[in-house]
Order: C-alpha cells, then sequence, then structure tokens
C-alpha cells in the first residue's frame, strides 16, 4: 500500500460569506502529492494548478498567503481534470496522509459540486499528520500545530516556501518521516464526509485505550438518541453491556456524555458528538473510554453543572416573561 500525502491550496469568495456560493465555500486552485511507498520512500510526485471557476478573485487572505496569482491559476486546467488526473495517478491501493482534516473535506465538497463520483462509499480510514504530530511530540494533547511549527519542531531544513501544495505535502511527508508505522497506526482519523449509507455499513473502530463508533444518519437529534445501538454502552473489552449510571444528557445538544459500569473492566465514559450534515440531517460519532472511578466522576460534575445552569434559566425566564 501507497501512502498519497496531499496537499491543497484555495481560495473564498473575495466579497465576504454572503456572497459566497453555499455548496463550494472554499474553490481548490492548487493540488498537490507526493506519493510514497510502504517504507515512505518517495516514488512519485503531482502538482497542478486549478483554473478557478466560482471565485474569479484571490480573497486578500489567499493573496497575502499564497505566492500565486489570478494570471498564473488562469493557466490551470478545471478542477475535473484535474482531478481525474489526480485519481489516476493515485493508483488502487493507497491511504491518504494529510496535515489537519480539512483538505479531505474539501476535496470532496468540490468534487461533489462538480458532480464527480464520491471519493468512498463511506467513511474511510486516513491519516491526519498534524494529529499524530501533536499526540506524538507534544505533552498538551489538545493544541494544533502549524506546520512550520512542526517543521521547525523536528529541525527539518527550511528549502522551500510554504503555502504551495507541492511544497507543503513535501514538508508533511518530512515530518511523518519522524513517526514510527506504530505511532501512525495508534492514532489513523476516520473521515466521515460519507456517512454509513446504513446500519449495516456502521462502522465500529477500536482504538489503544477507547472504542469509535459512526452512525447512520438520522433526521433528527431525538431519533438519533432513540437509536438502541447509538445509545448503547456495550464493553470494547469483553462484548458485554455495561450499565449505565448515568444516562446520557446534553448541555447544548452538540455534545453527550453518560457515565457505565462494566462487572469485569470498571467505569466507562461515553461521550457522542452530534455532527450535522450539509442536507441538516445528523449522525453521531461515539466515543466509549474505560477510565479511573475519579474520571468517570467527573461525568457526574458535569451533569449537576448542566442542571444547575438549566435551573437558573427557568429562574430567569419565570422573573422576566
Ligand atoms: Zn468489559
Amino acid at each position: 500500500m501507497n501512502y498519497i500525502v496531499l496537499d491543497l491550496e484555495w481560495n473564498q469568495c473575495p466579497y465576504g460569506k454572503d456572497r459566497e456560493v453555499k455548496d463550494i465555500p472554499f474553490e481548490i486552485i492548487e493540488i498537490g502529492a507526493i506519493k510514497l511507498n510502504s517504507d515512505k520512500e518517495q516514488i512519485g510526485e503531482f502538482s497542478r494548478l486549478i483554473k478557478p471557476n466560482v471565485y474569479k478573485e484571490l480573497h486578500f487572505h489567499t493573496q497575502n498567503m499564497l505566492s500565486l496569482t489570478m494570471k498564473e491559476l488562469r493557466k490551470g486546467d478545471s478542477f475535473s481534470k484535474v482531478m481525474g488526473d489526480f485519481l489516476k495517478w493515485c493508483g488502487t491501493d493507497y491511504i491518504f496522509c494529510t496535515w489537519g482534516s480539512t483538505d479531505l473535506t474539501e476535496l470532496q465538497r468540490n468534487m461533489k459540486y462538480y458532480r464527480m463520483e464520491p471519493l468512498a462509499e463511506g467513511p474511510f480510514k486516513y491519516y491526519d499528520i498534524q494529529k499524530i504530530f501533536t499526540m506524538v511530540f507534544e505533552e498538551d494533547k489538545k493544541v494544533c500545530r502549524s506546520l512550520e511549527y512542526a517543521v521547525d519542531h523536528l529541525k527539518i531544513l527550511k528549502a522551500n516556501i510554504f503555502h504551495r501544495a507541492k511544497e507543503d505535502a513535501l514538508y508533511t511527508v518530512r515530518v511523518m518521516q519522524h513517526m514510527r508505522f506504530s505511532d501512525m497506526e495508534r492514532y489513523y482519523s476516520i473521515d466521515t464526509y460519507q456517512r454509513p449509507k446504513n446500519r449495516k455499513s456502521e462502522v465500529y473502530a477500536l482504538f489503544e485505550n477507547y472504542s469509535k463508533y459512526i452512525s447512520r444518519e438520522f433526521s433528527s437529534k431525538e431519533e438519533a438518541m432513540a437509536d438502541r445501538e447509538v445509545s448503547s454502552t456495550r464493553c470494547y473489552l469483553c462484548g458485554k453491556n455495561a450499565r449505565k449510571k448515568i444516562r446520557w444528557f446534553t448541555g447544548n445538544g452538540k455534545m453527550y456524555l453518560c457515565q457505565a459500569y462494566c462487572q469485569h473492566h470498571g467505569f466507562m465514559r461515553g461521550k457522542i458528538k452530534m455532527k450535522k450534515t450539509e442536507t441538516g440531517r445528523f449522525f453521531v460519532v461515539k466515543t466509549l473510554k474505560l477510565v479511573s472511578e475519579e474520571d468517570a466522576g467527573l461525568v457526574k460534575i458535569k451533569q449537576e453543572e448542566v442542571r444547575r445552569k438549566r435551573r437558573e434559566k427557568r429562574k430567569n425566564q419565570s422573573k422576566n416573561p
């Protein structure tokens, strides 16, 4: 299997958000990629400009960041042409590697806009090198570092400019070469631009110390939360149902928490991220994690906080009718 290390440059509406084309807020103007074999040795490269079709001027942000002009871009080919060539170049047996998760989202959104065949039938595995960099090299696992930060941190030679697709892909390769295969495998990501189409194709992934489930789509949050599979808390070590001690609750309707207990493996914390699709439907990403009693207690604290806020809100409403 080959690695396709991908980087995109894109433009956005130069006249502000309210005049953007909703189906394509970010128009891809350059695709750059490096192909590596399974030993992370470079075996190919891809670099193409795309002729702008939706936004015919550069947004000031794009202009400042990118060393590209409209005149140069106009020499590029159409997105469909470049993307078609790119997919041919990728071959059949590969996995994407990107800096962050947004490139794959925007790539698929652009493909959809031009009515191209979807990249995949449903969710697919890829490596988010930015995330893996944080997990391997940073103390704080919540930080998001720029590619240039990672390059500096690892003392990689800065021979090229940043913010051109092929050059950024190449820097991403250099960062990747500081990672062990086992690190990459441990922290792999799942792209969910295409949701599971039905119950049978829902995703169950097991990581080192937690499990992840990606549901099919539902028409409402309530319908999603009422689904037995969504609300279940099966222990990922023994497969037995861990009994809920605190049922699913939410403060903002975006993140839900619960606490469960497996007879054999102890306390478990459940977390559901409620995701809204472009068509206004919902799907969930649920993670279950075996935790210490102390960490499980945090769920209780959070629940009390949510209840307190709700009481206060109600009190204020009755005060000011
Ligand atoms: Zn168990």
